[in-house]
């Protein structure tokens, strides 16, 4: 197939972890119009909304588009050349790193970096550098899912792909409202509903969202309550004799454990704790043991909490007990929110991670890695994981923080915390795009980087396909690729803190780098050593795992009942409830719910040039239950005071009966640039989940009070 032509180029949607694939259709010099690729297997040739309007968020106006530096925090920054802009970075990070060590400094990437460029920067942080102190705004997104697959199957990702969505029998969609955040696979489940009427939907929200209001069965569960609502349905599954003993003792351990555990879940306890009607937990349970392929589909309301990962293994449990898992339909199938939020996790590309899916505390992986990148400096214990990362910049104990392609500022739980640290920062590097986000204030350096339909690379979606992302124009202004700006950094700091062993960083292209990168993958669970740009180029996008020789990637994993843990079994973990970090009391008696809009994405850097996109929901507001409103006497359209101990914002009141009594939500995207107040984030916890390191940032207690304009 001819990926690219003159006026024709095949690349892939920079938005979200479904991985669209699209036709990008230019003049030679502007992007024209871009349509489905129906080829692609993840889309089929659909796009949604966000997707359909990326040519309208081209303009330059708004774009990072040549480096600049300001001398002192007092200054503006200046316009500088790239020797300049990358000799200042070098010498700034090599002063500190050789004052004050490795550890000093930290990397904060992001899901929305290409494979390639994030396999550049974890060589250079561990193997140059030696810190592990780079992470990711993935951390803020699928950490707990990584966490439960790993502590459960023992290896990262979905045993399933697409195709099982639309064969279940049952679809369990838990914290997740697709038809908003990964609008082309609702589409797709959609569909196959339509065409088998019988297949039935348990959807599990807090809201009743979009998603779930076309649900068999909404489960509208008390906020931070899941883990109780599987224990409980598994109670019921067991008691109704519906575990699949062949199976459990066969391919699992640590079942008897948590077969005790739930016996104390009783249905009627769980209905209470759950603030669900007890008959509708015994149907989902129903539902789930009889019915013949069930497959779970689960987002950021079971990741972004303080038991996050425990809410991942308490759903797997399900899966295990029942043998739902490892056959066409049947499995539990994490979706990640970001475009390559897998291909950070295929990298390394986390403070917890080495290359491949290693372990940075495992003393064999530091080998092999070790001798791949020619490497004496890998250190042994994981580094600063998001939070933690922005606290110690707030300290002092990391004194330059390089941050790229995500908006902290914005993103970040608390975000009175990571302001106060770029603040105390001793030098802060943005590479970005864009001018315009929250955290552009706070850079000494800005390095213009190039944006979707400029890059080159490649990306792994949500079910482990390996998509190529590729350039349809010129990059614009003196933007470069974030690979090369990495590279180039590398570069000239090995030259000052290793001149003995240079070489490590002389990527000619992408393809170099993914070349690279499918070598360290080589008889690890996701070896791609058969795979290459050449291979993409001929067949299209494949899934991983590709070993040599293979023809095609590999559909489904598990499907022999042998796992990746050390005794090939899966493992059942007894996991209780404990509920949610900040806990509702008489001064901040609401639940505070954050969540995504249909036509936005992350902090608006890109959707927010689109006015189109601001025809689905115009403006910030928060929504609450209108029996609170009357119960308040509050008017919709006044403006509502919502605040905690963690800070305030002002917004307008709109009523809506998505929400319990006693629920508000506030969508995550608004931020001073498009509303005057600052983001939700002001209000949410930077406590994390103990395992995953992930924050809770569903969910906040907070008050609200009428504000009145003079
Ligand atoms: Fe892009 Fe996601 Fe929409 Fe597909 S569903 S077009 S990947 S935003």
């Amino acid at each position: 197939m001819n990926q690219r032509t003159e006026f024709e180029t095949r690349s892939t949607c920079c938005y979200c972890g479904v991985g669209c694939g699209m036709v990008i259709r230019s003049d030679g010099e502007k992007i024209i119009s871009v349509e489905g690729d129906a080829s692609h297997p993840a889309n089929l040739g659909r796009l949604c909304t966000k997707g359909r309007t990326l040519p309208l968020t081209m303009a330059n106006d708004g774009r990072a588009l040549y480096p600049a530096l300001r001398a002192s925090r007092d200054e503006a920054r200046q316009r500088v050349s790239w020797d300049v802009a990358l000799d200042t970075a070098v010498n700034r990070f090599a002063d500190i790193i050789e004052a004050h060590g490795p550890d000093s400094v930290a990397f904060y990437l992001s899901g929305q970096l290409l494979t390639e460029d994030y396999y550049v920067f974890n060589k250079l942080a561990k193997g140059l550098i030696g810190t592990a102190n780079i992470d990711t705004n993935s951390r803020l997104c699928m950490s707990s899912a990584v966490m439960g697959y790993k502590k459960a199957f023992g290896a990262d990702a979905p045993p399933g792909n697409y195709e099982d969505l639309e064969l279940a029998d049952l679809l369990i969609i838990a914290g997740s409202n697709m038809a908003y955040a990964h609008p082309v696979l609702f589409r797709r489940i959609e569909a196959a509903k339509q065409a088998h009427p019988e297949k039935r939907w348990i959807v599990i929200d807090p809201r009743r969202t979009d998603t779930a209001a076309m649900a068999d069965l909404h489960l509208a569960i008390n906020p931070g309550t899941d883990v109780a609502l599987f224990n409980g349905m598994l109670h019921l599954l067991l008691w109704d004799g519906y575990a699949d003993r062949r199976y459990i003792d066969a391919s699992t351990t640590g079942f008897d454990d948590v077969k005790a555990l739930v016996r104390d879940y009783t249905p009627k306890l769980v209905a209470d704790i759950c603030g669900i009607a007890e008959q509708d937990l015994i149907l989902a349970a129903k539902w789930f043991g009889e019915s013949k392929n069930v497959t779970s589909l689960y987002c950021m309301g079971l990741n972004q909490s303080v038991q996050g990962t425990d809410k991942n293994l308490a759903l797997i449990n399900l899966h295990l007990a029942t043998a739902q898992i490892g056959r066409p339909g049947a499995g539990p199938f994490s979706l990640t929110g970001q475009p390559n939020a897998m291909g950070g996790r295929e990298v390394g590309g986390m403070a917890t991670m080495l290359a491949a899916h290693r372990d940075l505390q495992n003393p064999e992986h530091r080998a092999e890695m070790a001798k791949f990148w020619a490497s004496d400096v890998i250190p042994s214990q994981p580094g600063l994981s998001a939070v933690g990362l922005f606290d110690a910049v707030k300290s002092g104990k990391v004194k330059a923080v390089w941050i790229a392609c995500t908006n902290p500022v914005h993103s970040m739980p608390d975000q009175q915390l990571v302001e106060a640290a770029l603040k105390n920062a001793e030098f802060v590097v943005l590479q970005e795009a864009f001018t315009t986000t929250d955290t552009a204030p706070f850079a000494d350096l800005l390095l213009p980087a190039t944006s979707w339909g400029e890059k080159e690379g490649s990306v792994t979606n949500s079910e482990r396909r390996i998509s190529r992302v590729r350039p349809a124009i010129a990059a614009p202004g003196e933007t470069k690729g974030d690979w090369w700006i990495a590279t180039q950094f590398a570069k000239r700091l090995e030259a000052r803190l290793s001149p003995l062993s240079t070489g490590r960083f002389e990527y000619e292209n992408t393809e170099a780098i993914f070349a690279e990168h499918c070598l360290t993958t080589e008889g690890r669970d996701l070896d791609i050593s058969g795979l290459s740009y050449e291979i993409l180029e001929a067949k299209g996008p494949q899934l991983w795992p590709f070993p040599k020789g293979a023809t095609e990637g590999l559909a489904r994993r598990y499907t022999d009942g042998q796992f990746e843990t050390a005794d090939g079994k899966a493992k059942f973990h007894a996991v209780r409830h404990l509920g949610t970090a900040d806990k509702t009391s008489a001064r901040f008696p609401f639940h505070l719910l954050t969540g995504r809009l249909r036509d936005q994405w992350h902090g608006m850097s890109r959707t927010g040039r689109v006015s189109q996109l601001l025809e689905h929901v115009a403006s910030a507001a928060v929504s609450m239950n209108p029996s609170d409103m009357e119960r308040r006497g509050i008017k919709a359209g006044q403006l509502l005071k919502v605040s905690n101990t963690r800070g305030a914002i002002l917004l307008p009141v709109e009523a809506s009966d998505e929400l319990a009594s006693g629920s508000i939500f506030i969508p995550m995207h608004w931020n001073t640039r498009f509303w005057s107040e600052a983001g939700v984030n002001r209000l949410t916890t930077a406590k994390v989940d103990p395992i995953s390191f992930q924050p809770e940032l569903k969910h906040a207690a907070v008050r609200v009070e009428v504000v009145d304009l003079p």
